[in-house]
Parts: C-alpha cells; structure tokens; sequence
C-alpha cells in the first residue's frame, strides 16, 4: 500500500556528516570587526581583476563559457602547463567533491590524514565511503601513517601540502614516497591551496607528478593569495584520463562569467602576489616572536595563517576567543578539527595584526 507519511531518506553516509561551518564567532558590539578566520587575504583583489569584472552587468544575461577556455589558456600560459589538463571548478571545492563523485561509492576507504581539511570528510561521506584517517606527528602529515592505511578498498587519498588547519608541509622527497607506495589505481589528491605561500626550496605543489602519472591530480585555488574568494574560483592539474572523467560530471557551467574574467587577470597579477608575500613573510615573524615570548606556541607555517596553542598559558583557547571576539577580532575554533585548545589566526592587515597582539598581551597577563 502507498505511504504518505514516510519523510524522504537521503543515502547512507550522509547523515553522519557534519555541515561545514564557516569560520565566525559570537561578536559583541565592537565596532569594527576583523576576521581572521578564513584565510582570507587582507589586501582586497588585485586591481586588474577588479577591472576585468567591472563591465561585465552587461553581459549577465550570457552563460558563461562552458570550458573556461580563455581562463585554462591564461592558467597554462602562467605556469607553462598543457591547457588540456586543466579543470576549472566552482572554488577548488567542487573538484574535492566531483572526485569523491567519480571514485568513490558505497563501501569504498578514502584517506584523509588526522588534521585535513573538513571538506574532503564530507565528500567521501556524501557517496557512502569510509573516511580512513591517518594519524600525524606534530601537526605534520605522516606518509608512513597514510601508506599503513592503505587497504583493497582504498580509492583515493587526500592530502593538502601545506596542510589546513595546521600550515605544515611535507617535502618533495616525501611527497614523492607517498605517490611510489600507493597502488596506481588510488587517486592522490595533492590540495595545493596554499602553494603560494610555501616558499621552501624543497617544496613540490604537485604538478611534476601529475606530468608523470595517471593517478595524480593537484588541486589549487584563487580564494587565497589572489584575493577572489567571494567569486568561487578554483583550478586542477590532472592527466588526461582524470580530466576526461571530471569534465562528464561537472556542471557544464561551472564557473561563473565574474569569475573566469577575474580568474584570467589574476593569474598575471605578480606584483600583487609579491607584495602579499613580503607582508605575510614580515608578519608571519612578529607574530612568532611576540607571541611565544606570552607562552603561546606556534606550529611552523607555510601559509597566511598560524596555529596557536595556549597549552602552555594559564588560559585557554575559548576564553582567548571569547576575549577577542569581545573585541572584535574572530579567529578560527578548532573544535572541529579535534584541536580545542588552539586557534587558526589568519594574518591581516598592519592594524589587525597590531590589535590582535597588543590584545592578547593584555588577555594573557591578565
Ligand atoms: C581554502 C582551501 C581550499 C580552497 O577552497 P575554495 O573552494 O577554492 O575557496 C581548498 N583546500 C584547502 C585546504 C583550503 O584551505
């Protein structure tokens, strides 16, 4: 007999997911907020992007163009890459998704490492696969721990390099050990969000594995460094075989018009990116400094934000969140990342970061 009170039941897995939440905080009546919980960058996007989208109400009423060609063009001319390998998605978010969509179903293991980035838990759940975690040493990957995950059900393995929420980074001689120990058949996920910012000699964003394996594809994103955030502009790097499986599944107009214009002026914006970096090198070394001379322990980073630990204070991390937000300044809770008594603090703006110490100065000795 029909039912007509039975409610809609969603797939397995997806009930055990817990919906993203974006970095906020309880906010009084301060009267300028800063936000540093995101990883946005604080210099606002470049001028050149700005301008590309400024014309373009016009032109609303188009689709955009369905292969972000002049975009992937502009990419591949940047970083002298084959445009053909190229994918560009709604934010580098849908392409975590689309490959759980395309690899992974009921039953299957996907490996995300202890700390990574809550995204990737979500789409191995959302098609019924099993998230397999590996643990970490000091907030750091640990490719020993992700090869013993290893098993016959293992379809992909998800790595950021540098990683999110913790900003260390494995080295190419690393990286590559974990691609020789997985089966060809694993997809290896190497997210390179925060590529920009990793400055190190020895780091490798991915991009010489994909141009020599099937199984690789690398992740990037222009929410970071290049300041399009609010546009949802990301890119991949994969072979031929993984692109000619994402572009059947992705949306055929993934990428909105604002942001291909935005994504192709970006990509030449050099001295933007430089002077993002100089000021992100220069903070990065106050904050370190100043910070630790309170007792506050920062992870090494190679990124535009730093975790920092009050183990080592007579606070915790929620008294120190509620103490800023009380005066305008959110920084990230980790609860969700299982790391309660630290907080993700983006680096801002001269005045952010100003306030934010002399803060923290006051909230510690007090
Ligand atoms: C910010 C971030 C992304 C990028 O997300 P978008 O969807 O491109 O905005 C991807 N991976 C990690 C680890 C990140 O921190």
């Amino acid at each position: 007999m029909t039912d007509f009170n039975k409610a809609p039941v969603a797939n397995a897995g997806i009930m055990d997911i817990h919906a993203y939440k974006a970095g906020g905080g309880q906010l009084n009546d301060a009267e300028k907020i800063y936000h540093l919980a995101s990883n946005e960058t604080p210099h606002g996007a470049p001028k050149e992007a700005r301008d590309a989208i400024a014309d373009l109400a016009q032109n609303i009423h188009l689709y955009p163009n369905s292969g972000s060609s002049n975009l992937r063009a502009a990419i591949a001319k940047k970083y002298d890459l084959d445009a053909n390998k190229i994918v560009c998605s709604n934010g580098s978010d849908e392409l975590l998704t689309l490959i759980a969509a395309a690899y992974i179903k009921q039953g299957d293991e996907a490996i995300i490492s202890e700390y990574g980035f809550l995204v990737y838990k979500i789409a191995i759940l959302a098609n019924g696969g099993v998230p397999v975690v590996a643990k970490e040493i000091n907030y750091t990957v640990d490719v020993d721990a992700i090869l013993d995950n290893v098993t016959d059900k293992t379809k992909v393995v998800y790595l950021a390099n540098p990683g999110n929420p913790t900003g260390t980074y494995i080295n190419a001689g690393e990286l590559n050990r974990l691609h020789k120990g997985l089966r060809s058949d694993i997809v290896l996920v190497v997210d390179s969000a925060y590529a920009e910012y990793c400055l190190e000699d020895d780091y490798n964003n991915g991009i010489d594995l994909v141009e020599a394996n099937e199984n690789v594809i690398m992740t990037r994103t222009f929410s970071k460094i290049y300041g399009l955030a609010a546009l949802r502009v990301g890119w991949s790097y994969a072979s031929e075989t993984i692109v000619s499986v994402l572009n059947r599944i992705r949306g055929p107009f993934n990428v909105n018009s604002a942001a291909q214009a935005a994504g192709s002026a970006a990509i030449f914006a050099d001295k933007f990116v430089d002077m993002s970096l100089q000021h992100n090198v220069k903070w990065a070394g106050i904050i370190k400094q100043r910070l630790t001379g309170l007792g506050i322990n920062i992870t090494p980073t190679h990124t535009n934000f730093m975790l920092i630990h009050f183990d080592d204070t007579n606070k915790t991390a929620e008294e120190a969140d509620r103490y800023l937000c009380s005066h305008g300044v959110v920084l990230r809770r980790l609860e969700a990342y299982n790391i309660p008594n630290a907080l993700r603090y983006t680096i801002g703006s001269d005045e952010a970061n100003e306030l934010v110490l002399s803060l923290l100065e006051k909230f510690i000795k007090s």
